[in-house]
């Protein structure tokens, strides 16, 4: 297997990703075949290089910060980089090896120069007994320490080959150096300066559903809002590591974290089951805040089950996001969550898992959640005695001949009804059940005849 793949081609900016693959979900698989291999870290080397893949795909702003800086509460540690790192016999063949997968390695092992018999060895080693033939995925970035990751079957295997008092040879050449700690953003500007922020982790080498395919899912989003109509909403996209990464960036915005209007932590999105939405931190203590409802919306416009938990402080940096101080509107969308997956942080969180189509779909509802967030409105009734006489301003007709005939006409007395100044669009898809694309066009038609005007 090779140390990491060869960064992907540049592609040219508006030249869409999925022209070459006919497919967008089988467009989305092979930009996560492409970055599976990248040897992310909450550091160095590997998240450069997979932020820089992104930035072959939309423009990035991409900041370091540099070790020993102060983030809130904590601090920017130090970059781990590795030469090479593995286990061997006496005879110096390889048992297992860093080059043939970053998973062998636990994440920030300080470096080790050995021989120990297997017994002593065996407080270094992590295998899951349960799934003999996975290879566990460790951290250890506060503690220092050290270890290697393999298969239970390979131990095993080892085992009866060389005994417990059997020798083996143990290499990690690993520093810890005052480095930084890399930030990815991609920003697109639009009419106003409320923002929806979406943010996805990008420190797990090697593992596919988390978080590789949401990468992919939101690089492409990205890409497609970029080249789409100019929305109302700002809408940024934070690709960094998990929870020092939302804690580095929390501390650097503090002044603009009042423009987030709205906001997304990406994970788990490539994965077969059904979406989760795991609520934000206000709208799970108080009412649903308005990405609560726009998920729902978009899911049940798609037809697509959801199911809806409330926030709570684990998880990914939902954590940081709605951590008190902060309290920002930003929920989680996921397919599988973390840990109930059985190849959750394992080597079978592989290309296998995810699934062209749950990526798709994954892509399909963020945009229908964008078009519900960047759509809502609040509007006022210009004719709020009686109904107006549609007939007369030509709409009744006009809606009436549209393909959605009767749930046109339906959305704009639902419309008329609802834009009392208080209640949005968002308001009128719920209450209606009718798509909030159709409340939408229903919304435009009304506000050109002079019925509606924003509130
Ligand atoms: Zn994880």
């Amino acid at each position: 297997m090779p140390v990491a793949a060869p960064p992907p081609a540049p592609a040219r900016l508006g030249e869409s990703a999925e022209a070459d693959v006919p497919d967008v979900g089988a467009a989305l698989h092979k930009l996560v075949a492409e970055w599976l291999p990248f040897r992310r870290g909450l550091t160095g080397a590997g998240l450069r290089e997979q932020l820089l893949a992104i930035s072959e795909r939309v423009p990035m702003r991409i900041s370091e910060v540099p070790s020993g800086t102060k983030v809130l509460d904590w601090t920017v540690p130090k970059e781990w980089r590795v030469r090479e790192a593995y286990l061997a016999r006496e005879d110096g063949t390889r048992i297992v090896d860093w080059a043939d997968s970053p998973l062998h390695l636990v994440q920030y092992s300080v470096a080790v120069r050995d021989t120990m018999p297997l017994w002593a060895l065996r407080a270094h080693l992590h295998t899951l007994p349960e799934q003999p033939s996975l290879v566990p995925y460790r951290t250890s970035y506060y503690a220092p320490t050290w270890g290697f990751c393999l298969t239970h079957d390979a131990l095993d295997a080892l085992a009866a080959e060389i005994g417990e008092g059997g020798e083996v040879r143990v290499v990690i050449d690993a520093e810890h150096v005052d480095g930084s700690l890399t930030m990815g953003e991609v920003v697109i500007e639009g009419e106003t300066s409320d923002e929806i922020l979406f943010s996805a982790h990008a420190c797990h080498p090697a593992l596919a559903n988390d978080n590789t395919a949401s990468l992919a899912v939101a690089t492409m989003l990205a890409r497609r809002l970029l080249n789409g109509p100019k929305r109302r909403h700002t809408i940024r996209f934070l690709f960094a590591p998990g929870t020092l990464g939302a804690i580095t960036w929390l501390d650097r915005h503090h002044a603009d974290l009042g423009r987030i209007r709205h906001g997304l932590v990406l994970a788990n999105l490539g994965d077969a089951g059904g979406f989760t939405y795991k609520q934000t931190r206000a709208g799970t203590l108080g009412a649903p805040l308005a990405v609560d409802r726009a998920v729902a919306v978009a899911m049940r416009d798609l037809g697509r089950d959801v199911d809806v938990r409330p926030f709570e402080p684990t998880g990914y940096d939902e954590r940081q996001f709605g951590s008190p101080g902060f309290d920002l509107p930003v929920g989680r969308l996921t397919r599988t969550p973390h840990g109930e997956y059985p190849e959750y942080h394992t080597s079978g969180d592989d290309l296998g898992l995810v699934r062209p189509e749950a990526l798709a779909a994954s892509l399909s509802a963020l945009e229908a959640v964008v078009d519900v967030l960047d759509g809502d409105r609040r509007y006022r009734n210009t004719q709020p005695y009686g109904e107006p006489q549609l007939g007369r301003r030509g709409l009744y007709a006009s809606l009436g001949g549209l393909p959605e005939g009767p749930a046109a006409q339906q959305a704009a007395l639902w419309v008329l009804n609802l834009s009392d100044g208080t209640r949005s669009l968002l308001d009128v898809a719920e209450r209606s059940a009718l798509p909030f694309s159709t409340v939408r066009a229903a919304a435009d038609r009304l506000a050109e005849a002079g019925l509606l005007v924003a509130a």
